[in-house]
């Protein structure tokens, strides 16, 4: 089959398309072949940091899967050929304790398809059927593939960690990042209000038709005073953080007493200076959050099919393309997904 392939780290030019064997499906596992698959800002990262001690080459990423199952395994019950389906991405063990306990994304093994595995930059891929997720007629295979990993961190980060309620203030940093506008349009329908910061007119527009009320642009003036003005100096009740070093200390500042931060990412660097009297004398919550766990997955899912939350796509190329289609998130310029179609 016909994948986008790399043989060592580095920047999007490592990427080729290339011939590699098909998978070959366990009893228990279903071939999916791949119609659409998007790109994840951690695909970026994958190519970059790839380790040659640890990665097997050629690699070749996408997490994001909508496609058609090719084949069943014998001992698969509850899906059948031709099904149009789309993947979660989370790879689990099933049984250790924070498997059994229904918290999947908290697996003692936890892995990302795309990232611990090949992906979905191919014709083919074999899944576990806990994995696949059955599509309705009406939702096409490039907004699904939009959608799992941005929509199912959103959703577990602002419903789940940062318990949202109607009547929150909610700070949305990196707002014109994949989970950045999921995370507007799922903060609204928890009925907050979404303050989104971003960069650039068309960035900002795009966040304010995602429903954002305010939108802060990152690079004129400074926009953390902005925030204390239209707080009325009161800060904020949630925080979304996946900045990291550059934003951590004024994020948990702009926050009100007993508030809640809650990061998912670090675009800007993992290591950052913490007031811990901010904390303790603020009451402050902060929580980590990665993807989701299963129950949430279907939850933000059937969302999606029924309208109430839409993926948004940035633009659409060719497997032939990905080269050119990692290079188009690498500069930064999209807003919303980048969609590799896998077969014509
Ligand atoms: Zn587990």
């Amino acid at each position: 089959m016909k994948a986008a392939l790399f043989f060592e780290p580095g920047g999007p030019a490592k990427i080729q398309i290339g011939e590699v064997p098909s998978p070959q499906i366990d009893h228990d596992q279903v071939l999916i072949q791949v119609k659409a698959c998007s790109l994840n800002h951690f695909d970026l990262l994958v190519l970059r940091e790839s380790d040659p001690d640890t990665f097997t080459f050629p690699f070749w990423g996408g997490a994001d899967i909508a496609g058609v199952v090719a084949e069943v395994g014998e001992s698969v019950s509850h899906i059948e050929l031709g099904d149009r389906v789309v993947v979660n991405p989370g790879l689990y063990c099933g049984d250790c304790e924070h498997c059994l306990a229904g918290e999947e994304s908290q697996c003692n093994n936890y892995g990302i398809i795309g990232d611990t595995v090949p992906g979905g930059f191919a014709e083919y891929i074999a899944v576990k059927p806990r994995n696949v997720l059955k599509l309705p007629e009406k939702i096409t295979f490039e907004i699904a593939a939009a959608a799992p990993v941005v929509f199912q961190t959103a959703w577990r980060a602002l419903k789940t960690q940062a318990r949202v309620c109607p009547g929150d203030d909610v700070l949305i940093l990196g707002a014109s990042g994949g989970v950045g506008s999921a995370s507007i349009q799922i903060a609204k329908f928890l009925g907050a209000r979404v303050i989104a910061v971003t960069s650039t007119q068309d960035k900002m527009s795009n966040a304010k038709s995602m429903g954002a009320d305010v939108v802060l642009d990152r690079t004129s003036g400074d926009y953390w005073e902005e925030l204390r003005t239209l707080t009325n100096n009161r800060g904020v009740d949630v925080v979304i953080e996946n900045i990291g070093a550059e934003t951590w200390a004024q994020s948990l500042k702009s926050l009100v007493k007993g508030g809640r931060l809650v990061t998912y990412g670090r675009t800007t660097g993992h290591l950052a200076e913490t007031d811990i009297k901010l904390i303790f004398w603020n009451q402050l919550h902060i929580t980590g959050s990665t993807m989701a766990n299963q129950k949430e997955f279907s939850e933000v899912m059937q969302m999606i099919f029924q309208g109430k939350l839409s993926p948004v796509i940035d633009s659409i190329f060719h497997l032939e393309q990905t080269q050119k289609a990692y290079q188009r998130l690498q500069d930064g310029d999209q807003f919303g997904k980048i969609i590799i179609k896998t077969t014509k």
